[in-house]
């Protein structure tokens, strides 16, 4: 079962308090059933879950509550709060120190993801503006120096290895010792796994450490073995100084719920998920905003993240409203032209509340770019009053006519009005807008025209699903 599943059961469970009239033990137990049920199905170890239902059923206390509203959120926050704590490892993230020389080392098994995961984690902080660098130090697999240089090479980082050196001690050392005196800030060192846990492994990554003397070691985890992750996060913090986990594969099929809260329980920080083979496919990890988005409340904070990357002009206005949670249909329409220079849209869309769920999804970057332009098109007919207001949702609840104006301005079919010339002119100039990274993510020139068309037909059946807005 996919996270993005997940998400919505538990919203779903959620959302069935503001249905219920009253608030009674009854619809407390159904709703804590519907959330338990969801979190096993995702794999979460039943003792973890029998404790979190336990925990917020100790911390509800339905006679003395006041009636109402109150009730509703406080039951919500509850479960929120636990949802948190079962991701938590309760344990501070080692992060760099910039203007230093921050070696990591990375470990794990054969196949986890470490090559991958060690270009994404170079990507991620060259792009944040620190001086980054990689070393090949897997001399076990053939072609492991020729995948790191790819990657390396494609992202426009510096590499480190060799074609004819055997000892991977050596090549780490002189790796890093070439790194240190140009005064990189973030040196990673990718070493050999193996099939399974074995001691030649173990051996080879302590003289590696030992000689390279890391600040952090960082341990990737395949997500896919699930609640078997809590096993072998154990092995290898046994073995070696690992001071954090990078959870890999936590897009498809992965049994993700279980992995995450396993190495969670493991009192290993997790600092970064893997979501995919795509460098951009990366994301940090901190528990409240992942529970957040995942419940499709939004990631503020990693929205400003996005934002303040984009070095935009009007960057401090707007993170000043994003701040005060003064973010409104106008600054998202604004936003959503941006986006296409961001990257992946799933990402993105993700942070943005009410977006979380549906949005997160993978595989599916056409669709909701489909979707995000049904959107735009959908907001051309507000008016200023509607686009600027800081709850967009209330202005049209309280006036249903509202909703009825805007789906009769939008729902026009497009082709009418638009020549095939026309219409290729402008799929032209939006493919020249956008970042090629994204324009790929939608199947190149290809998909771009087919989104096209689907814009074409129209705008109106979304409204409804906007409207959903903030309804936590
Ligand atoms: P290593 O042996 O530990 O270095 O693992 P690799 O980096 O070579 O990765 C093994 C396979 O897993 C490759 O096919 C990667 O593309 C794939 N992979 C790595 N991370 C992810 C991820 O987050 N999601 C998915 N879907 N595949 C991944
Ligand atoms: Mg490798």
């Amino acid at each position: 079962m996919v996270l993005a599943d997940l998400g919505r059961k538990i919203t779903s469970a959620l959302r069935s308090l503001s249905n219920a009239t009253i608030i009674n033990e009854e619809v407390l137990n159904a709703m804590l059933k519907e959330v338990c049920t969801a979190l096993l199905e995702a794999d979460v170890n039943i003792k973890l879950v029998k404790q979190l239902r336990e925990n917020v059923k100790s911390a509800i206390d339905l006679e003395e509550m006041a009636s109402g509203l109150n009730k509703r959120k406080m039951i919500q926050h509850a479960v929120f709060k636990e949802l948190v704590k079962l991701v938590d490892p309760g344990v501070k993230a080692w992060t760099p120190t910039k203007g230093k020389q921050n070696v990591i080392m990375f470990v794990g098994l054969q196949g986890s993801g470490k090559t991958t995961t060690c270009s994404k984690l170079a990507y991620y902080y060259q792009r944040k503006g620190w001086k980054t660098c990689l070393i090949c130090a897997d001399t076990f697999r053939a072609g492991a120096f020729d995948q790191l240089k790819q990657n390396a090479t494609k992202a426009r980082i510096p590499f480190y290895g060799s074609y004819t050196e055997m000892d991977p001690v050596i090549i780490a050392s002189e790796g890093v010792e070439k790194f240190k005196n140009e005064n990189f800030e973030i040196i990673i060192v990718d070493t050999s796994g193996r099939h399974k846990q074995e001691d030649s492994l173990f051996e080879e990554m302590l003289q590696v450490s030992n000689a390279i003397q890391p600040d952090n070691i960082v341990y990737v985890m395949d997500a896919s073995i699930g609640q078997a992750c809590e096993a072998q996060a154990k092995a290898f913090k046994d073995k070696v100084d690992v001071a954090s986990v990078i959870v890999t594969k936590l897009d498809g099929h992965a049994k993700g719920g279980g992995a995450l809260s396993a190495v969670a329980a493991t009192k290993s920080p997790i600092i970064f998920i893997g979501t995919g083979e795509h460098i951009d496919d990366f994301e940090p990890f901190k528990t409240q905003p992942f529970i957040s988005k995942l419940l499709g409340m939004g990631d503020i904070e990693g929205l400003i993240d996005k934002v303040n990357e984009l070095k935009l002009d009007d960057n401090e206005a707007l993170i000043e409203k994003l701040k005060h949670g003064q973010f409104t249909l106008r600054d998202m329409y604004e936003q959503f032209q941006n986006i296409m220079k961001m990257g992946p849209f799933s990402q993105i869309l993700g942070m943005i509340p009410g977006f979380g769920t549906d949005f997160m999804s993978k595989g599916n970057e056409q669709e909701s770019m489909a979707r995000l332009k049904k959107l735009m098109t959908i907001m051309d007919s507000m008016n200023d009053q509607e686009l600027d207001s800081t709850d967009g949702a209330k202005v049209f609840s309280k006036q249903p006519g509202r909703i009825q104006r805007v789906a009769r301005g939008s729902g026009g079919d497009m082709s009418k009005n638009v020549s095939q010339s026309q219409m290729a002119k402008l799929n032209q100039q939006m493919a020249k807008m956008m970042d090629p990274r994204v324009l790929h993510h939608m199947g190149g020139m290809a998909g771009l025209q087919s989104m096209m068309r689907q814009f074409q037909q129209g705008a109106a059946g979304n409204m409804k699903g906007m409207m959903g807005f903030n309804n936590m």
